[in-house]
């Protein structure tokens, strides 16, 4: 039987993240179901400059991008990011460079190892069954566990702690080349091509496009891939300036879209990530905050570890409601309304959008709302309704 700390089940960004920041004393294991890190593509990278820079994400891991676009049925809105600019992350890569920060530590990676369940013991410990591709099932000893799986949820719904997110974004993207499309220019789009959700164009590394779409169920009946052939037959790709050759790559991916829940730890058993819901309601961006939370954790469990006081858990735990919670909770209000739009309601909301600062458009994709801008916005809206009375 294999021994550690620390068993992390998922290598995506949360996991690795822990896995990066944990002490060199402290001995983990990371099982990822998956034969590599990084692929399959299952999600689309956006995210902004400045966070990239303070996780120190080697610049040849983004393509920045300082030209955002919104399209709908009638309407467009298009602006020039100056400020607060987005990167498009070459997932693969990013993923595999977050897997290089824990090499040299006193960490195992199981690669094609699935987590299949775990038992608490009367010692506190955690017996946990996996089972590899290569090796068949074993079973691993571990004092904490971390639910590192994204939307599988698959420590916490294995214990019965949480039942697995009941709403979800599931998203197909068409990644292919195109070497004249600008690759500084990312476009969002709504309405009729994509109304069980919205749509993306991101340019990312080696000359690449990323054209997806995503769909919300159980708010929505349709499938993925039928949205996507009607985007195919609709005008917006030439609006867009974009072409879809005949040989693309498939990349499709699932995220939680549920309310806010700051519990983040079960005994020793902690969530992070997706399985913690970590994207934001608006735009289902959370590689960013993956990362981040996930260094913040791995640092809180080695100091717990060391001290043997778990007072630094329950910080991480009460430091990530307080950052996030107010806003998770607006920025949800907003998600569930919009799943309901209308091709009307999305020209009205690309005309709104037009008429928002830079900062305010960011701010909007960052799922931030300061009482400052929502102020503002109230009142844009207010005036708009006289001036229409
Ligand atoms: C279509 C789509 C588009 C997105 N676009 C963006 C975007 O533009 N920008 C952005 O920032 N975010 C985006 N996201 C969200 C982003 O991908 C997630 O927030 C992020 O990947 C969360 O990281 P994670 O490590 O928590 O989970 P994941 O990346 O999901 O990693 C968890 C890993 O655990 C593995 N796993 C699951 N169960 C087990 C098990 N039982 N045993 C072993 N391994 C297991 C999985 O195979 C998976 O690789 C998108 C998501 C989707 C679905």
């Amino acid at each position: 039987m294999r021994e550690c700390d620390v068993l992390i089940v998922g290598a995506g960004p949360a996991g690795l993240s822990v896995a990066s920041a944990l002490s060199d004393k402290t001995s983990c294991i990371i099982v990822h179901q998956d034969a590599e890190i990084g692929k399959p593509v299952r999600s689309s990278g956006g995210s902004f400059l400045r966070d990239a820079k303070t996780l120190s994400v080697p610049e040849k891991y983004y393509q920045v991008i300082d030209k955002l676009y919104f399209y709908s049925d009638h309407a467009e809105a298009k602006f020039d990011i100056r400020t607060d600019k987005m990167v498009i992350f070459d997932i693969t890569g990013l993923y595999q460079y977050l897997a290089s920060l824990s090499e040299r530590k006193n960490r195992e990676l199981l690669l094609a190892t699935k987590f299949l369940n775990t038992v608490k013991q009367s010692d506190g410990s955690y017996l946990s069954t996996v089972r590899s591709k290569i090796s068949g099932e074993e079973t691993i000893r571990s004092t904490f566990i971390i639910d590192a799986s994204g939307w599988h949820c698959a420590v916490v719904h294995a214990l019965g702690l949480l039942a697995k997110p009941e709403r979800l974004g599931i998203g197909i993207e068409y990644e292919f080349i195109q070497e004249d499309y600008p690759k500084n220019r990312a476009v969002l789009f709504v309405g009729s091509p994509v109304l069980a959700g919205y749509g993306w164009v991101f340019p990312t590394h080696y000359n690449r496009v990323r054209l997806g779409v995503g769909v919300i169920k159980p708010d929505r009946d349709d499938n993925p891939r039928v949205v996507m052939n009607r985007l195919l037959d609709s005008g917006f790709l030439d609006r867009m300036g974009v072409r879809v050759p005949e040989e693309y790559e498939v990349n499709s991916g699932i995220v939680p879209t549920i309310a806010f829940d700051r519990k983040l730890i079960f005994d020793n058993v902690i969530r992070v990530g997706d399985a913690a819901n970590c994207a934001t309601p608006i735009a289902g961006e959370g590689i960013r905050i993956a990362i981040e939370q996930g260094r913040l954790l791995g640092a809180a469990l080695s100091k717990t570890i060391a001290q043997g006081n778990p007072c630094h858990l329950y910080a991480f735990e009460k430091a990530y409601g307080s950052k996030y919670a107010r806003d998770y909770k607006i920025g949800f209000w907003a998600n569930q309304r919009i799943t309901n739009y209308g091709p009307e309601d999305w020209d009205k909301s690309v005309n709104r959008i037009g008429k928002f600062s830079e900062s305010q458009v960011t701010e909007l994709l960052r799922n931030r709302f300061d009482f400052r801008n929502l102020f503002r916005t109230a009142l844009l809206h207010l005036k708009r309704k006289l001036q229409g009375m």
